[in-house]
């Protein structure tokens, strides 16, 4: 019998990789799914609801881990977790692959170690998209804590005692976040706008009723690269796209920022003259602040005031509604690893060749094998 294994997460990350539901597919799967007690605490998951679902619930990481044939976890697991595990196991979490130095001792255990960030965005793959998945809530997230550091109202009112104006709220970046964020702020009944420097968003920001703020020249119209992510814009493109967000962000009550590019550190788009230019009781939340922000004011992990305007700068966004977040992300697991069960016999048989598993497998048998990861010789 294949056994999965779930250990809790650090103090950091409140989300788990396992859920009642999921549990019961994998158990109806033909697996047997041992998970840390207290591993869902921190998203209302208890044993109990676990064990009803059919896992069994292990005293410690040790008996959750020991001889395991797979290990689902939030974030990245030691060294030493993964050689609990048995042999050439599998392991899937979001391993943050650009870092080398905590990989390569990782690969080193022989384990097939599938990142969860390099799922291929491909139809099929939609349900395993946890880049999808987490950024959603955050996009959501970050509008309502910038509505509750914002002192006034986001809707316009119209009362006997006079007009209130509606907040407005400015998106820049329009992948899975920004999208959420131009509708969370539409809900909230702001006048909402966006920017992007991929052309294809300039329909989507209109379909949600917001107003697309662009220099939408040549280079603009071939920003995008195959797999639909944002190329590096040329040093010209950014200087004329500064000037043009520079007018627009003095006017904004909310900016909420969400560019990143795969692999680099996150686009420079707000300095700190343009937050200075910012009305005071303004708020930017940076959304990109893990990979060291869009604004220039940023602290991750903190919020700083600048003149009266607050840039917010969270880390793990999703994980503070780690409810929905671990039900998500529990959900994306088990759609990668249907792939890996023969449903009749109940057995594991991956095929090594599928697209999907290819484009996800960071390392193999000791090796990174994933061509995007590879050294290249000196
Ligand atoms: P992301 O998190 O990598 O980046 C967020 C946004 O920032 C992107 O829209 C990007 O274009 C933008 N950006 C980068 N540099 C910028 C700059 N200098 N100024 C302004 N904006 C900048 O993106 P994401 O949310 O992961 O989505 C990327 C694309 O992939 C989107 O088109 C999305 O719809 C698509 N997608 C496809 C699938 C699928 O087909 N399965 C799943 C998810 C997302």
């Amino acid at each position: 019998m294949i056994t999965i294994a779930v250990t809790a997460e650090g103090p950091d990350e409140p989300r788990v990789a396992i859920s009642p539901e999921t549990a019961k597919m994998l158990v109806a799967l033909g697996a047997r799914v041992r998970v840390e007690s207290g591993a869902g605490s921190r998203s209302r998951i208890s044993d109990e609801t676990l064990k009803a679902a059919g896992a069994e619930i292990a005293t410690n990481a040790t008996d959750a881990l020991s001889g395991a044939d797979i290990l689902l976890r939030v974030r990245r697991p030691s060294g030493d977790e993964i050689r609990a595990l048995k042999p050439g196991a599998i392991v899937a979490a979001i391993l943050e692959p650009y870092d080398k130095a905590a990989i390569e001792p990782l690969a080193a255990t022989g384990a097939s170690l599938f990142s969860m960030e390099l799922v291929p965005r491909i139809s099929r793959a939609q349900s395993m998209d946890v880049l999808s998945s987490q950024a959603n809530l955050a996009g959501y997230k970050a509008v309502v804590d910038a509505a509750s550091h914002f002192g006034q109202t986001l809707p316009m009112m119209m009362t006997a005692a006079g007009t209130v104006p509606a907040a407005k709220v400015f998106i820049m970046g329009v992948g899975v976040a920004g999208l959420q964020a131009i509708a969370t702020a539409r809900r909230l009944g702001a006048v909402v706008s966006a920017t992007d420097v991929r052309p294809a968003t300039k329909e989507q920001v209109a379909s949600l009723g917001a107003k697309f703020v662009a220099v939408e020249d040549e280079e603009f119209k071939q920003a995008q690269t195959a797999a639909g992510y944002a190329k590096a814009m040329s040093v010209e493109y950014q200087a004329k796209q500064t000037e043009l967000v520079a007018n627009h962000i003095k006017t904004q009550d909310i900016v909420v920022t969400t560019a990143l590019i795969p692999g680099r550190p996150a686009p420079r788009l707000i300095s700190r003259a343009m937050v200075e230019s910012m009305k005071p009781g303004s708020v930017i939340v940076d959304l990109a602040a893990e990979r060291g922000g869009n604004c220039e004011a940023t602290a991750p992990g903190q919020t700083v005031d600048v003149n009266g305007v607050k840039i917010i700068a969270p880390i793990n966004l999703a994980g503070s509604v780690s409810v929905n977040a671990s039900s998500l992300y529990a959900k994306n697991l088990f759609a990668l690893l249907e792939l890996f069960f023969d449903k009749q016999e109940k057995v594991l048989k991956v095929n090594w060749d599928d697209e999907i598993i290819k484009g996800t497998l960071l390392a193999k048998d000791g090796k990174i094998v994933h061509p995007n990861f590879i050294s290249q010789p000196a």
